[in-house]
């Protein structure tokens, strides 16, 4: 059995203030992650404040675009389309709740390296989701 991918109708990311930067860098191609200039922790979806020291003294970062499936699931009843939502941990260490995209569905496993890619909303944005590497 095969589930190939198929393109959906995304909807369009709700922007908080501050958002702007981040989603500026995706519609070139860059996955931009926040680092607490105190305390050094990375983390997504970026914060106005760390959400491990509440500093808000937070830096944007370029992360390096590559990871490894943490953990993912085909869903098939949501809607007509079948999509791969999955936890993806960067190689900076942390886990980024995304889509994986571009290939079979039923070759998606637990550990395999994927990389950065990106698709369009509805209204043109782009969201970061990943491909297998
Ligand atoms: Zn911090």
């Amino acid at each position: 059995m095969a589930t190939p991918y198929q393109d959906r109708k995304l909807p369009d990311p709700m922007l908080n203030v501050g958002d702007e930067r981040y989603f500026e860098a995706a519609g070139q191609g860059k996955l931009l992650l926040k680092k607490c200039n105190d305390c050094k922790e990375v983390h997504h979806f970026p914060r106005a404040i760390c959400p491990f020291c509440f500093s808000t003294k937070l830096d944007w970062v370029e992360a390096k675009g590559t990871g490894t499936i943490y953990s993912y699931s085909v869903t098939r009843r949501a809607g007509p389309i079948p999509y791969c939502i999955a936890y993806v941990t960067l190689d900076e260490g942390i886990s980024v709740l995304t889509n994986i995209v571009d290939c079979d569905l039923d070759t998606v496993k637990i550990g395999q390296k994927v990389k950065l890619t990106f698709k369009k909303t509805e209204n043109g944005t782009s969201m970061p989701m990943f491909v297998l590497a």
